[in-house]
């Protein structure tokens, strides 16, 4: 008989970015739901890796480590997911630093904004919702608004207060992409863009971009995912043939910050193969 195939899920978030459980518990729910492959994808952070090897270790998980990488282009936010980087990669690490460090003092305006138009919010409630080390975000604020008991879910912020065009939204520094994927091979990793097409911030990405990151050495789209309706999908399938692009899928599950249920969007045994060989090796795929 056939062996079953693997369910790969490649992309993850923990509460060391804006997921709500810790890498250890996220591989848990992972082996819960009957994942065999899980990618960890915190925001602009290797910070959950060692953790979250060390629980799929003991758990018997395949764990693809990997950054999402926050980017801007013409004002609008794009996000790169970065599998098997070195951790130490002296440019990509200092890159992902200054995004860090820009978030936070952006959250504080942020706040500093909403609470000057009566919104019930101080920024050492939201600080009080960040995992220490971990990367801030608006979900943190979100989740402060939670805690003193205004809202009761994150999407309500974010379809007010927290939009993109909302006037409290704060921009961050982050990288082009383009440099965020020659800075991600430059460190040996594969870089493959998240949610490509989503219509929750702005149009999403336009074709010629796609194009201007394949020739910068884009290795993916993540086609299958929750914001893309069939005519995305179809999108990101015609780019993909053109540009001899891979094609993944996957939940992009917060814990309970977000409705993304583990592994309801996988991505093929071929592809992580793909994407395994395309890496340089210094960070290996961790096996069981
Ligand atoms: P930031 O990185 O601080 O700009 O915040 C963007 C993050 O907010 C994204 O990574 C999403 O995970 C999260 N987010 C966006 N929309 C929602 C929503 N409706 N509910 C919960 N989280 C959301
Ligand atoms: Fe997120
Ligand atoms: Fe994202
Ligand atoms: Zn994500």
């Amino acid at each position: 008989m056939p062996s079953p195939t693997p369910v790969i899920d490649l992309h993850a978030h923990s509460s060391v970015s804006d997921g709500t459980e810790s890498p250890s518990e996220l591989v848990g729910a992972a082996r819960a739901a009957g994942i065999d492959v899980l990618a960890i994808t915190d925001h602009d952070t290797v910070g959950g890796w060692d953790e979250a090897t060390d629980a799929a270790r003991r758990l018997g998980l395949t764990l693809v480590r990997g950054i999402e990488v926050s980017c801007t282009f013409e004002n609008q936010s794009v996000h790169l997911l970065a599998y098997l980087t070195d951790p130490e990669d002296p440019a990509l690490m200092r890159e992902l630093a200054k995004a860090r460090d820009s978030r936070a003092t952006r959250l504080a305006r942020m706040v500093e904004l909403m609470a000057a138009d009566g919104i019930p919010i101080t920024y050492d409630e939201v600080l009080a919702q960040v995992a220490p080390g971990a990367t801030p975000g608006r979900p943190h604020i979100a989740d402060a608004l939670i805690a003193n008991g205004t809202i009761t879910h994150r999407d309500q912020a974010f379809e007010s207060w927290l939009t993109d065009e909302s006037p409290y939204y704060v921009h961050h520094y982050s990288p082009d992409p383009a440099r965020a994927v020659e800075l991600v091979r430059g460190a040996g990793g594969v870089p493959v863009l998240a949610h490509p097409f989503t219509r929750t911030r702005g149009e999403g990405v336009s074709d010629e971009l796609v194009v201007e990151l394949a020739a910068a050495g884009l290795a993916g789209l993540e086609a299958y995912h929750r914001d893309h309706g069939p005519e995305e999908v179809a999108r990101a399938q015609a780019l993909a043939e053109r540009l001899d692009l891979l094609l993944t899928g996957s939940s992009d599950y917060h814990g309970t910050g977000k409705r993304n249920r583990l592994a309801e969007n996988t991505t093929t045994p071929e592809v992580l193969e793909a994407i395994e060989a395309a890496s340089s090796g210094v960070t290996a795929v961790v096996r069981p």
